[in-house]
C-alpha cells in the first residue's frame, strides 16, 4: 500500500478527514431528523454529539452554561488563534428539523475533526461549540453573556437553505410584554370596573399606527395574549406580546419606548395600570464581517461551488448569532441544500438534510468552513485584519445614535 497520506497538502487532509467520514456525519443527521429535540430539551442531542467528540479527541463539557449545551476543546498547547465552531442541534415543534439545525450539528462536527486534524502544524486552540435552542431561548445569548467567545478569535457556523452565501445581517429583536390592570366586575356593572381588555386593544391599535413613523426593515408584531375569563366580567387583567425588530437594537429599543409612551397615555386614558416585561431573550442584530465573508466566498469559489450571494444587507428574521457577533468576529455562511420553492421551518425542509442534496451541502459547508479556517491559521496578517475590523464595526455600532 503506497503511503500517500504522507504527501497529502494540508488542504488535502482537511478534505480528506469531511470526505472520509462522511457517512458517520450523515448518521448524525438522521439520527437527529429521526430523534427532533425542542430548544432546551436536546438532552440526547447533546450526548450524541458529545460522545462524537470524545471518541475524535476533544476534550468535552456536557450542560456547559446551559442544561443543554457542550463545548469541546482541542488545545495545540502552542501559541496561536483560539477558532470557535458552533453547533446548532435544536428543532421545532411539528415539523422536526425544518430548519435544518440536525445538519448544522453535523457541519460542526466535520470541520472541527478535519480542523483538530491539522492544527497542531499551526498552534492555537479549536472549539466546538454546542449552542442549544436557538428557536426560542437563544442558547448563544447566554454563552455569549457567560464570556464564552470573549477570547475567541473566530467564530464560524454555516446554516443549510436554498442558497448558498457568506451570510448577512438579522435582525435585531426586543420581545416585550405589556400587562394591563384593571379592576374585575359585573358586565352590567361597568362602572364598577375598569377595563384592562380596552386598554389591551387600543394599545395594539396605536402600536399598529407606529408602524408607519419607523424606520423601513423594522417590524412590530404582536399578540393579544390574555383578554378575559367571561364576557360577563369586565376584564381586570389583559396582556399583549410583541416583538421589536429593527435592523440595530438601539433602533428596536427606541421603537419600544415609542410604544411604552403609547401604552402610557392609553392606560391613563382608560384609569388602568401596566407594566412590561422583556418575556423571551432579545437578540442582537448581526455584525457582518466583510474579511470573513470574502474568505468563505473564495474558499466556496475553490471547492467549486456557483451561485454564492453575496453578504446580504437587508436582514430577514433574527438569531442568536448576533450575540455572537458583538463579541468576536464572527461568520454565519449558507449552504443551498433545497429548491428555492421549500419553505424555511417546513417538514420540506427537514426532509432535504436527509438527502442526497443534503449530504453534497453538508460536504460543501464543512470544506468551506475548514479552508476558511486554514486560511486564518496560515496568514496571521489575515486574521489581523478580520479582528480590526471587528472592532471598528462594533464601535460604530455601538455609538449609533438609534435614530440613524
Ligand atoms: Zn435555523
Amino acid at each position: 500500500m503506497r503511503k500517500k497520506a504522507i504527501y497529502m497538502t494540508v488542504k488535502e487532509q482537511l478534505i480528506a478527514s469531511i470526505e472520509t467520514n462522511i457517512d458517520a456525519y450523515m448518521e448524525i443527521v438522521q439520527t437527529l431528523y429521526d430523534n427532533p429535540e425542542i430548544g432546551n430539551e436536546e438532552f440526547e442531542t447533546m450526548k450524541l454529539l458529545v460522545s462524537y467528540l470524545t471518541k475524535a479527541g476533544f476534550d468535552t463539557q456536557s450542560a456547559y452554561i446551559v442544561p443543554t449545551g457542550f463545548l469541546g476543546t482541542y488545545d495545540t498547547h502552542k501559541p496561536g488563534p483560539t477558532i470557535a465552531v458552533m453547533c446548532e442541534y435544536d428543532a421545532l415543534p411539528e415539523v422536526g428539523h425544518g430548519c435544518g439545525h440536525n445538519l448544522i450539528a453535523a457541519i460542526g462536527v466535520a470541520t472541527g475533526e478535519a480542523v483538530k486534524g491539522i492544527i497542531d502544524q499551526f498552534g492555537g486552540k479549536l472549539l466546538v461549540v454546542g449552542t442549544p435552542a436557538e428557536e426560542n431561548f437563544g442558547g448563544k445569548v447566554s454563552m455569549a453573556e457567560a464570556g464564552v467567545f470573549d477570547a475567541v478569535d473566530v467564530a464560524l457556523m454555516v446554516h443549510p437553505g436554498v442558497k448558498n452565501g457568506v451570510g448577512g445581517r438579522s435582525n435585531a429583536l426586543n420581545p416585550i410584554k405589556f400587562e394591563f390592570f384593571g379592576k374585575n366586575a359585573h358586565g352590567c356593572h361597568p362602572d364598577l370596573g375598569r377595563s384592562a381588555l380596552d386598554a389591551a386593544v387600543m394599545s395594539y391599535l396605536q402600536i399598529n399606527l407606529l408602524r408607519q413613523f419607523a424606520k423601513p426593515h423594522t417590524y412590530i408584531h404582536g399578540i393579544i395574549k390574555d383578554g378575559g375569563q367571561a364576557a360577563n366580567v369586565i376584564p381586570g387583567y389583559a396582556s399583549l406580546e410583541y416583538y421589536f425588530r429593527a435592523p440595530t437594537m438601539s433602533y428596536a429599543k427606541y421603537l419600544t419606548e415609542r410604544a411604552n409612551k403609547a401604552v402610557e397615555g392609553i392606560c391613563l386614558a382608560n384609569d388602568v395600570t401596566f407594566k412590561t416585561s422583556t418575556y423571551e431573550c432579545p437578540y442582537e442584530d448581526t455584525l457582518i464581517n466583510y474579511t470573513l465573508a470574502d474568505i468563505l466566498m473564495e474558499k466556496y469559489q475553490e471547492i467549486g461551488l456557483t451561485d454564492i450571494a453575496p453578504v446580504e444587507e437587508v436582514a430577514a428574521g433574527s438569531t442568536d448569532v448576533g450575540a455572537v457577533s458583538y463579541k468576536c468576529p464572527t461568520i454565519q455562511g449558507n449552504i443551498k441544500i433545497a429548491d428555492s420553492h421549500v419553505g424555511a421551518h417546513t417538514k420540506e425542509m427537514a426532509a432535504a438534510t436527509i438527502s442526497p442534496d443534503g449530504k453534497k451541502g453538508l460536504i460543501s459547508a464543512a470544506k468551506g468552513l475548514a479552508l476558511t479556517i486554514l486560511e486564518l491559521l496560515e496568514n496571521p496578517e489575515l486574521l489581523a485584519a478580520v479582528k480590526a475590523e471587528h472592532q471598528e464595526t462594533i464601535k460604530k455600532a455601538l455609538t449609533l445614535d438609534s435614530l440613524a
